[in-house]
């Protein structure tokens, strides 16, 4: 989880509401704080407040007004190795993985420099 304001912000307020005596309902219904059916949901609020629960649903987030996760989707049925950041990665003959900047390029850029036009 990175740092997201929002998220502070809820704790924050919602913390101040509490120590001020506010009921878990209206903390709630104030941080907008609410079920799938629009109705505020004072068990999520005291979770988060309390708890440091981070709702990690992205239709939850986006209803309580949190960042989305990203979503990661592998396109495709290519294989990612350990320590690569890349999906389109292949693999030279040496061993040595690489990010092909051209369909036919099959040798890694060890092997085979990038050549600049003279
Ligand atoms: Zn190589």
């Amino acid at each position: 989880m990175g740092k997201d304001d929002m998220l502070y912000g809820i704790v924050q307020k919602g913390r101040e509401m509490r120590h001020n005596g506010e009921t878990w309902d209206e903390i709630a219904s104030h941080l907008n704080i609410l079920t799938e059916d629009g109705r505020i949901n004072p068990g999520l609020a005291k979770r988060m407040v309390m708890d440091d629960y981070v709702p990690a649903r992205n239709s939850t987030r986006i209803r309580i007004g949190l960042k989305p996760n990203p979503i990661i989707k592998v396109m495709g049925d290519e294989i990612i190795h350990d320590g690569c950041q890349a999906i389109y990665e292949r693999q030279c003959a040496c061993g040595q993985y690489f990010i092909p900047n051209h369909p036919l390029r099959d040798h890694c850029f060890i092997c085979r420099p990038f050549r600049t036009r003279k």
